[in-house]
């Protein structure tokens, strides 16, 4: 298929003209809203039923079927399921939770409220996920748990980590957030920890609104979680586990992490529909990717697309792995700036500022306790030094925001790619006023939700 007809050689930003000439209609809208989930919020609302847990509690049922766990604990949102999660694993003051540093800062946050701290890893650079052989030269005494998040989606390893999890005694909390639904060796995430938690905040794939779900299959875990945060469904006859007998009723973590049953309403829609409209969304990205096969300097962050068994969700926030010296150095602040002026305004260069260099972890005294948090909650010397997770670091300035598609529309995904390509494959004119890259990339948020 030649592109050269249907687009200028020379880059847009250098004055040619742009690759990207078709309107993209509805092809990134998000959440997709229709009649249906109108329809169950009304009747939330006219049944004046917005603080109940009846929807919610249908939506933790079909939720667990769904992913494959016994059961499922609606929350206001996913701060809050991991915040439950984390307690439900027993995680206290002076414990340490590893967490990979490259990740949204919810992942390890809950460790404060709780008085431990988290102990940051390494990221793979091909999954940008928590690279297992990092996980083992962490553990301490204190470890209680390990966070492993599906990081854009790319399913983590979660064979090894099971297993140094089993063989030191740690429990392992999926963050789900970027990956609902999605598949890793034939079994939905969400399904492989002692517990998960995800977010279904209306940018993630599977949009609720403002809410999410902890899930686990080990009922001590998931009563924890409703003493901790759902003190109207910590009754006595139903706890089982006994040393929560005693304080039944009594708000444990002094918190509320009720779902909204306007959000429970529409998340049970969105679920109805959420593998085919995912399933469109891994046909559209897959396409793009293929269609770019062969162009250097850019790389898929995918999984296999022939192998059934594994995929990539909803492909959350759709990245691209970037090689600049296949393209001379050209810096990847650049390279985006080039794909922005060939028409697609949302290309930003690096992901997630790693938590390690966030200052709520290395200078804040959330607490008053005259020192860093961080520091304060561990009596041993837990600073890690930017340089210290050089990967985490480097794999900012290696990536780079690809058009996260909602449809497959091949016309129009053909113009993407030709945008993509047309900019890597005149690197060397690009070159020529290229600032480089800041000295960091990436921002706390970097993903902007509507
Ligand atoms: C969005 C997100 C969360 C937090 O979820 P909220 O619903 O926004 O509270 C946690 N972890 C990750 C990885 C996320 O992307």
């Amino acid at each position: 298929m030649s592109t050269a007809t249907a687009t200028s050689s020379q880059p847009a930003l250098l004055g040619g003209s742009a690759a990207i000439t078709q309107s993209p209609g509805n092809l990134f809208t998000w959440p997709i809203i229709t009649s249906e989930d109108e329809a169950a919020v009304l009747d939330v609302l006219r049944r004046g039923a917005m603080s109940g847990t009846d929807i919610t509690q249908e939506f933790e049922r079909k939720y667990a079927a769904w992913q494959g766990s016994r059961y499922a604990l609606g929350h206001c949102n996913g701060t809050a399921a991991l915040l439950g999660a984390y307690y439900g694993c027993g995680v206290g003051p002076g414990d340490e939770v590893i967490c990979p540093s490259v990740t949204y800062w919810a992942s390890a946050t809950p460790a404060y409220a709780l008085g431990a701290t988290p102990v940051f890893a390494e990221i793979d650079s091909k999954t940008l996920c928590l690279d297992p052989a990092d996980i083992e030269p962490r553990i301490t005494k204190r470890t209680k748990a390990i966070v492993v998040v599906h990081y854009l989606a790319y399913p983590a390893d979660m064979a090894p980590i099971m297993a140094i999890a089993k063989k030191h005694g740690i429990k392992v909390i999926e963050d789900v957030s970027h990956a609902q639904g999605g598949l890793y060796r034939g079994r939905r995430l969400g399904t492989f920890g002692d517990v998960s938690a995800a977010s279904l905040m209306s940018g993630k794939s599977l949009p609720a609104g403002e809410a999410g779900m902890l899930t686990t299959d080990n009922l001590e875990i998931y009563e924890r979680a409703v003493a901790f945060g759902h003190y109207e469904r910590y009754v006595a006859e139903k706890i089982q586990t006994a040393y929560l007998k005693p304080w039944a009723g009594l708000p444990l973590g002094g918190v509320k992490h009720r779902m909204h049953q306007m959000s429970a309403a529409v998340g049970l829609v969105q679920l109805k529909y959420n593998d085919a409209r995912c399933a469109e969304i891994r046909r559209a990205i897959n396409r793009f990717w293929d269609m770019l096969e062969g162009v250097p300097g850019l790389r898929p962050h995918r999984t296999d697309p022939a192998d059934p068994t594994t995929n990539m969700a909803g492909w959350y926030a759709a990245h691209g792995l970037y090689v600049p010296e296949e393209l001379g150095g050209l810096s990847v602040t650049r390279f985006c700036e080039a794909v922005r002026a060939e028409g697609f305004p949302h290309c930003e260069a690096g992901f997630n500022c790693p938590l390690h260099t966030h200052p709520l972890f290395i200078d804040a005294d959330v607490y008053g306790h005259g020192r860093p948090t961080r520091l304060a909650h561990s009596d041993r010397d837990v600073s890690q030094a930017p340089e210290s997770l050089p990967r985490s670091v480097a794999a900012g300035f290696r990536t780079y925001s690809i058009p996260w598609f909602k449809h497959d529309q091949t016309d129009v995904i053909r113009q993407y790619a030709d945008a993509y390509r047309k900019v890597a494959e005149n690197a060397d004119s690009l070159r020529q006023g290229d600032p480089g890259d800041p000295p960091r990339l990436g921002g706390w948020h970097f993903f902007r939700h509507r």
